[in-house]
């Protein structure tokens, strides 16, 4: 007789009966073994920019192979990718494509790249897995997207493989987490910290929800976080809601929300604090944090002008800015 099976990849450590499937929809007890059954079955695939992610300070203006498969383990009352992100894997079809042809559509697309990206790329670890390693093999680079809720351990194990995230902070909140998202947000902060002292290049992307979690309180605790425990140098993205999922009776997020937080930031002192989803003025491109000159002109994930890849130093002054330029 079957038995019932524990997953201990992320924090829910669900115990899951024979023919069920974990909290994230996708981890599935067949006949007593744990089955990722999203492995290899992408339901989402595109050539991204990658300022899309949103990373601004990684490969500007390359192309990204990204794809996702559906589930997630958490669930975002204002979830912008829900289609794809609440499903389960009979709800959507899907493509198949093992991890080599992965890293090979990549390579024949003339991407640098691949992006783990859309709904939650951590519940399809070993497909996420499997693909970086194929990717590294043929010196492919590969992006996390994620809201990085994973125990510590398979988080260490895939940092070995990364070359950037951009992880997502709900709020500094755990009660707005288990509230609004159904986990808890130390494990969150835990991911950061592991990706950042792994050496990966990390962002760090703030979806700021008008009355849910955009209050200067907030705001400054994540500001700190970054910049105690990350550096200066991490580059903080707050992007605006749009109403959708189960969120479509609260507003879009003002523009003044956004330009509030990043203002906070660049006075607490982070060197590179971005807003996103919005017409953002100078929040959209990259400046010297030495000298205030222009580098990487940006509208939306469109480059207009970039002074800076080709030495990741400032034309005027020479500074080095952090990030992966070449
Ligand atoms: S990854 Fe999925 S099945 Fe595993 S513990 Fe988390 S939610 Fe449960």
């Amino acid at each position: 007789m079957s038995q019932a099976v524990e997953c201990d990849l992320c924090p829910h450590l669900c115990r899951i009966e024979p023919g069920q499937a974990g909290e994230c929809r996708v981890r599935v007890n067949v006949n007593g073994k744990l089955l990722a059954v999203t492995w290899g079955y992408p339901v989402a695939l595109h050539v991204d920019p990658v300022e899309k992610k949103p990373l601004f300070h990684f490969l500007p203006g390359a192309p990204v192979f990204s794809l996702a498969t559906v589930g997630c383990n958490l669930h975002c009352q204002g979830c912008q990718n829900w289609e794809i992100s609440q499903s389960s894997p009979e709800d959507v079809p899907a493509y198949e494509l093992p991890p080599k042809q992965v890293a090979a559509t990549a390579a024949r697309e003339g991407c640098p790249a691949v992006a783990y990206t859309y709904a939650e790329p951590l519940v399809f670890y070993e497909y996420t897995l499997d693909c970086a390693r194929a990717c590294r093999e043929r010196g492919i680079r590969n992006i996390l997207v994620s809201a990085g809720y994973i125990n510590p351990a398979p988080m260490k194990e895939l940092a070995k493989v990364l070359d950037a995230a951009i992880l997502d902070v709900k709020a500094m909140s755990d009660e707005i987490y288990r509230r609004h998202a159904g986990g808890t947000l130390e494990p969150v902060l835990d991911t950061l910290r592991i990706a950042h002292d792994a050496g990966v290049w990390v962002e760090v992307l703030n979806l700021l929800v008008p009355t849910l979690n955009d209050d200067d309180a907030l705001v400054d605790k994540l500001i700190a976080f970054v910049h105690d425990e990350l550096g200066a140098d991490t580059p903080l993205h707050f992007t605006a809601f749009h109403p959708d999922y189960k969120l479509r009776n609260l507003p879009r997020t003002p523009t003044s929300t956004l330009l509030n937080a990043r203002r906070r930031a660049l006075d607490a002192g982070l060197h590179h604090v971005y807003v996103g989803n919005v017409s953002g003025g100078d929040g959209e491109s990259t400046w010297c944090p030495h000298c205030g000159e222009l580098l990487i002109e940006r509208a939306g994930y469109r480059i207009l002008a970039d002074h800076l890849s080709g030495t990741g130093r400032c034309p005027r002054c020479q500074q080095a800015i952090a990030g992966v330029w070449t």
